[in-house]
């Protein structure tokens, strides 16, 4: 078993504003869940670091020169980021990886698909384009696109990095200046990137980075009267709650929240492929994804078979510490998170039957470990079919026919994602269109690229991101009138 070098160190982080690190007086542990040791503190921001690091984006924004800088210029300096993340990939690999459990494999797609979404922003930024309006009048009529301001950027901790990036690239493309907020769990990452923001030439206060709890950084941020725009990534309950923080002030919204995703199988799939697509759809990174395929909808007339191959595979998944590279799944993130998966494994023996997992894996004497846990004969009611876990917990649920699998797949508060496995391509398509979810895979689950749009229907949230979509979050338009008659208007 290979094993990446490991530090042993405990690093101490600042809050990174306008350009410096900013010390909050305190600091907060941050965790290696594979251990539950302390690796790192970071800066425990509250209200006045906020305000500081808002003034700083404020500064950048409103002086002209961030958003006036050429489309050219913002590109090369985030071609030069991505440089940056590719030749110290390994590295923010395993700060990755040791910071959120998940394999250093995953970790390592992770970061460089962080590379990949700096650079398709960074060629974006010449591409952002206005319009010429075919008024009526003898007047040449335009609109123009800017950037939006200031932007408050709160994220998760399933995929750091990755998400700060789906954050930052596109809103420096558009030339906004930038407060980001990583989860408490996981700051690591974000902060390691900070340290080459001047070097490849970003303006101090461009981006800055406040670490903290959400109550108290991220809070004060959503209701600061200095933010135009918040980008939100989190859950349902606390995305509802920054919509209503700010409307306050009317900032522009977007919110990536959770999901419950169905992954569909129907009879004439191919049953191998199902069977990994099943897996890979429901356990990838613990199965701590937003899109992640937590209800498998299995048509009953391969449904015995289908839960038990699943389940067989189930039991090999290979559990371990994050940096060993065979390791196919890590530790969840946190105790809290640990509590909640486990308690909705309990949850689960109550309302459904368990073919394999609902525990705590042996051999671990410590870490967050869960077992990769299968229910089946799950009915669409239950909690384990309607709540998100957020964790390695799969709800298989049996149907009869392509009518009942749309209605139980759209039965859903959310619609993040959704896939469907078939053979008959007439019967995918149709469940393509019937289905409510903002990505719809066909025989596949969870490929994500920076050139297509990301975000759900429902309580999944609303705004794309990625892609040219994620740019338009990030832009104000301007209608532009230039009367082209030289005699008075000869109204009075
Ligand atoms: P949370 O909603 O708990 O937290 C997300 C972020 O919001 C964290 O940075 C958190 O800070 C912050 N936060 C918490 N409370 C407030 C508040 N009152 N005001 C402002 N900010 C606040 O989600 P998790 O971090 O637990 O992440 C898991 C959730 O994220 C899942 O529901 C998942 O589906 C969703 N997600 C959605 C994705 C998508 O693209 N749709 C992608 C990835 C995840 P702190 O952690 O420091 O308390």
């Amino acid at each position: 078993m290979k094993q990446v070098a490991t530090r042993t160190h405990t690093e101490q982080y600042d809050a990174y504003i306008g350009g410096k690190w900013v010390s909050a007086g305190k600091r907060f542990p941050v965790y290696d869940p594979s251990t539950e040791e302390v690796i790192a503190e970071a800066a425990d921001c509250g209200p006045s670091e906020v305000d500081r690091a808002v003034a700083a984006a404020r500064a950048a924004f409103d002086s002209g020169g961030w958003p006036q800088t050429t489309a050219q210029e913002r590109g090369r300096i985030l071609f030069r980021l991505a440089d940056k993340i590719r030749q110290n990939a390994a590295e923010l690999a395993e700060l990755e990886a040791r910071n959120c459990g998940k394999p250093i494999v995953e970790a390592e797609f992770d970061i460089a698909d962080v590379a990949t979404c700096f650079e398709y922003y960074g060629g974006l930024a010449t591409k952002i384009m206005g319009h010429v309006n075919p008024v009526p009048d003898n007047a040449l009529s335009l609109s123009l696109r800017e950037p939006m301001g200031v932007a408050a950027q709160i994220i998760p901790w399933n995929y750091p990095l990755l998400m700060a990036a789906w954050k930052l690239a596109p809103a420096l493309s558009a030339g906004c200046a930038c407060v980001l907020k990583p989860a408490e769990q996981t700051p690591l990452t974000a902060l390691h990137m900070a340290k080459w923001l001047e070097e490849v030439g970003l303006p101090p206060g461009v981006v800055n980075i406040i670490t903290g709890y959400g109550e108290t950084a991220g809070a004060p941020l959503v209701q600061h009267k200095g933010v135009d725009k918040v980008a939100f990534t989190g859950s349902a309950a606390v995305g509802k709650g920054i919509q209503k923080a700010a409307a306050d002030t009317l900032k522009r919204v977007t919110l990536e929240l959770g999901g419950k995703s169905p992954n569909i199988f129907f009879a004439d799939a191919d049953f191998e492929a199902a069977i990994d697509g099943a897996l890979f759809g429901v356990f990838i990174n613990q199965g701590e994804v937003c899109s992640a395929g937590s209800r498998v909808l299995v048509e009953k007339k391969i449904y015995s078979r289908f839960v038990e191959a699943m389940t067989e595979k189930a039991r090999k998944i290979k559990l371990g510490p994050p940096l060993s590279r065979d390791t196919k799944m890590g530790p969840v993130v946190s105790k809290e998170q640990y509590d909640r998966v486990r308690s909705y494994q309990e949850l689960g023996k109550k309302e459904a039957k368990l073919a394999t997992g609902g525990g705590r894996p042996g051999g671990f004497p410590s870490g967050y470990y869960v077992e990769p846990t299968i229910f089946y004969d799950v009915d669409n009611t239950a909690r384990i079919a309607r709540e998100e876990i957020f964790g390695p917990v799969a709800a298989v649920i049996p149907f009869e026919n392509e009518t009942d699998a749309i209605r139980i797949a759209n039965d859903s508060n959310y619609g993040l994602a959704a896939a469907v496995w078939s053979r008959d391509i007439f019967k995918a398509l149709r469940a393509v269109k019937a289905i409510r979810a903002g990505i719809v895979w066909v025989n596949h689950m969870q490929p994500t690229y920076v050139e297509a749009p990301w975000g759900g229907y429902k309580q999944s949230g609303f705004g794309r991101e990625l892609g040219p979509w994620g740019i338009e979050e990030y832009l104000e338009t301007k209608q532009v009138h230039i009367n082209l008659n030289e005699q008075p208007i000869g109204w009075y």
